[in-house]
């Protein structure tokens, strides 16, 4: 198609059917290239406050975009948890005191809010595949705000139970870090040492979803859950794992066991939020 005809297109088919908010179904009026500051080119300098405020605007409207809450010190300098008192410096909270994690720390951009959620449902289970690409570059960020990049070798999804993985087609975290390199190249930010592995570790036992148990019964669900596969991949190297969302970290700390246990040098925690 010719750029004019594409743009005509693009017209007619707002015009029709104007683009409304993924998560209130109000009209929005995402912003064009180039126009009020905006770029929809990567840009990975950006905090994540304001990389979250250009990555959405294409999918929710302004009043959603600014009830997403941004993770922000002072937080447990483990598992990444807000303090609900804004003043203060980060340290561990009484969970992360009280019983030691395998994983060293855990980080998350976002609170796992309403509207969040609501986003990440629209990508999990709505089939709003676009989503993909905002909530990689948002992950992306995120991993270059908490880590330096030199200090991971490997990147690794959790995975999912392969009857749920059957399901649903795809792992959706993995659709979320298997492109950093190239996004990164874009603003030739190098991560080519970085290793993205897909199969390293594998759920062995249909767990029962998490969603709806307690503390203690998360632990016992989600106990010798995963087998790993490729020990080669892991031996002595620093991995970075990637979840959806943490909620209150069994599943990620009984994956850094395993990982450690098998002789991974540490393990750290990123997702995209962050139960509070
Ligand atoms: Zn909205
Ligand atoms: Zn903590």
């Amino acid at each position: 198609m010719s750029k004019i005809v594409k743009k005509l297109y693009k017209i007619v088919n707002e015009t029709v059917f104007p683009p409304k908010c993924l998560v209130c179904r109000s009209f929005i009026d995402p912003p064009q290239s180039e126009e009020n500051g905006y770029s929809s080119a990567v840009d990975l300098s950006l905090n994540i406050q304001s990389q979250v405020e250009r990555l959405f605007a294409k999918y929710l409207c302004w009043d959603c975009i600014r009830g997403l809450v941004v993770v922000e010190s002072p937080l447990c300098s483990c598992c990444g948890l807000p303090f609900e008192s804004r003043q203060g410096i980060d340290h561990r909270c009484g969970d992360c005191s009280a019983s030691l994690k395998k994983f060293r720390i855990a980080r998350a951009p976002l609170v796992y809010e309403q509207i969040f959620t609501e986003v990440i449902h629209c990508y999990k289970y709505k089939g709003k595949i676009q989503l993909a690409r905002p909530l990689a570059e948002l992950l992306l960020t995120s991993f270059r705000f908490f880590w330096d990049k030199d200090s991971i070798d490997v990147v690794v999804p959790v995975p999912l139970h392969l009857k749920r993985l059957r399901k649903r087609g795809f792992n959706q975290v993995y659709l979320l870090i298997r492109n950093w390199q190239t996004i990164a190249g874009q603003v030739h930010l190098d991560l080519n040492d970085l290793q993205i592995e897909r199969d390293v570790i594998v759920r062995n036992v249909s767990t029962v979803p998490q969603t709806g148990l307690g503390r203690r019964q998360r632990a016992a669900n989600i106990k010798d859950a995963f087998e790993l596969v490729d020990e080669a991949k892991i031996i002595d190297k620093r991995i970075l794992l990637v979840d959806d969302v943490y909620t209150t970290g069994a599943t990620v700390d009984e994956c850094a066991r395993l990982l450690l246990h098998h002789g991974a040098a540490h393990v750290d925690v990123l997702s995209l939020a962050r139960a509070v």
